[in-house]
């Protein structure tokens, strides 16, 4: 499993710059990673479309997709094992582990790899 030598916040170019120690480079935008957050609340929020509102969750989904922060105010190392960013909405439940980040890269070469591995899955397996 690669890991990160570094972990880079571009504010600037709002971009999470990660350096894998097997020589790959990972570049996230923010509101990728955003939109990518783990937490069970922003998952859940989208498992739970189409089924009737439970206002427990709905009090935690209210802030609606335009209000969503895409900007980092704080990056937490979790351990050796992920980071959780804290976004400027106080949203902060989301651990990206250095295996979810990986997976979630949005590089031509991983994209194409994550489709190849769906595309020639072998069959009966
Ligand atoms: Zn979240
Ligand atoms: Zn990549």
């Amino acid at each position: 499993m690669p890991r990160p030598t570094a972990i880079t916040l571009d504010r600037q170019r709002q971009l999470l710059i990660i350096p894998w120690d097997d020589g790959h480079r990972s570049e996230y935008p923010l509101s990728f990673l955003r939109e990518g957050c783990p937490c069970v609340e922003c998952r859940g929020g989208h498992d739970n479309m189409g089924q009737p509102p439970d206002v427990d969750s709905l009090l935690l989904t209210i802030p609606l997709e335009r209000t969503k922060s895409y900007l980092i105010s704080k990056l937490l190392p979790v351990g050796n094992y992920g980071l959780q960013p804290e976004w400027t909405d106080g949203h902060q439940t989301g651990l990206y582990t250095w295996a979810y980040l990986r997976e979630l890269c949005p590089c031509p070469e991983c994209r194409a790899r994550a489709k190849d591995q769906s595309l020639y899955r072998p069959l009966g397996e």
